[in-house]
């Protein structure tokens, strides 16, 4: 779904086919009238993830690599594919159908004028999902201090093609602080680790690879190896 923003109409349509393309594409990003469905656990917060602000994200139709505005909460993917987590490709159909969310439900691939209306309106962000006296906000404000992608963005531009030095260090050190983080509060608290994309956003080492940088897992430590 979010990949198939900014793609021409599908001039051959008029109506859907159930081909399944959009779903494979990838979940729909939330907004405002999905809360319900978070609330009501028809989307678990298993189901979600974050894409924090200023987190780079690729066009794969303009072909760029872009820092997120304001914060997004879309539906995993499955393992291993693009495809919505609630994609069903044996039947080629949604698993929630009576409870998709309002993009799945306004998407027509042979007319995007209504999603594309709607696609930047009333985003759901994880201010709406997570209660404003969760104990759970001083570790996210924690997070964004030491892993905000401002930070990121700025020490990997200076990085370069060198794959070492203090900038380096400081890449790092906030890839380990990440990878720390999540099994440390899936342990101490009642979140749930398959939660955790939605409260941290998705693991740092899996954004980071938009941009280029190798990250290779050594004695349980995430190091930055030089680019092939
Ligand atoms: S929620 Fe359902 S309709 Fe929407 S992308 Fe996923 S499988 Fe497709």
């Amino acid at each position: 779904m979010y990949n198939s923003m900014g793609s021409a109409p599908n001039q051959t349509r008029t109506e859907c086919i159930r081909c399944g393309t959009c779903c494979e594409k990838g979940g729909p990003a939330l907004h405002l009238e999905d809360l319900e469905l978070v609330v009501s656990g028809a989307l678990p917060a298993s189901s979600l993830y974050t894409l924090r602000s200023g987190e780079p994200v690729r066009d794969d139709v303009a072909g760029t690599v872009t820092p997120l505005e304001d914060e997004i909460i879309k539906i995993k993917p499955a393992r291993g594919t693009q495809a919505c987590i609630f994609y069903d490709s044996t039947l080629k159909a949604c698993s929630i159908y009576k409870s998709r969310p309002v993009e799945c439900r306004v998407m027509k691939c042979w007319d995007t004028g209504e999603i594309e209306a709607l696609y930047s309106a009333d985003r759901l962000t994880r201010r709406h999902v997570i209660p404003s006296d969760s104990g759970l906000w001083k570790l996210i404000h924690a997070h964004e201090d030491r892993c905000g992608f401002a930070r990121v963005l700025s020490l990997v531009r200076e990085l370069g093609s060198r794959a070492e030095g203090e900038n380096l260090e400081s890449l790092m050190d906030m890839l380990n602080y990440d990878l720390y983080l999540r099994p440390m509060v899936a342990e101490k608290t009642s979140i749930g680790a398959e939660d955790l994309d939605l409260v941290f956003g998705r693991p740092l080492h899996e954004a980071v690879k938009v941009l280029g940088l190798r990250v290779e897992v050594e004695d349980g430590r995430h190091v930055v190896r030089p680019k092939a």
